[in-house]
């Protein structure tokens, strides 16, 4: 049996990983930040979070479920209407903790990860 085959064709530039945050060739910038989001009685979580954990931090807050629901943003006070899940971390990222996603090949550095993504393949498709 033969595998030698060689490496996949780099053709799907909308396949984005749902494990993005472990992907070894992001960095954020700040890396770390202290989350703001409100537990109740407006006392803020305090937990220092690794921003590309953001994500997988505020599912403990209940910003969890199907990705149209509507969550209320509590971090520091944040006084927007309710927005959808799916759109809650994009916006904690951009107005809360301001982070920038930096690629890793030539510092370039974008405020979404998604940009970053196809930046990654658009200039830089033989990522190893
Ligand atoms: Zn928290
Ligand atoms: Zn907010
Ligand atoms: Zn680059």
């Amino acid at each position: 049996m033969s595998l030698d085959h060689s490496l996949p064709v780099q053709g799907h530039l909308f396949d984005i990983p749902t494990d993005f945050h472990n992907d070894p060739t992001v960095y954020a910038s700040p890396e770390r930040t202290i989350c703001l989001w409100d537990v109740g009685g407006g006392i803020p979580c305090g937990t220092c979070i690794s921003v590309l954990d953001l994500s997988k931090h505020v599912r403990m807050h209940g910003v969890k479920g199907p990705g149209d629901l509507e969550i209320q943003c509590t971090w520091d006070g944040c006084a927007r209407s309710p927005m959808k899940r799916e759109s809650i971390v994009r916006h904690i990222e951009e107005v809360h903790v301001q982070v920038k996603y930096r690629c890793s090949q030539c510092w370039a550095s974008f405020s979404r990860k998604h940009t970053l993504r196809s930046h990654i393949f658009k200039a830089h498709s033989h990522v190893s």
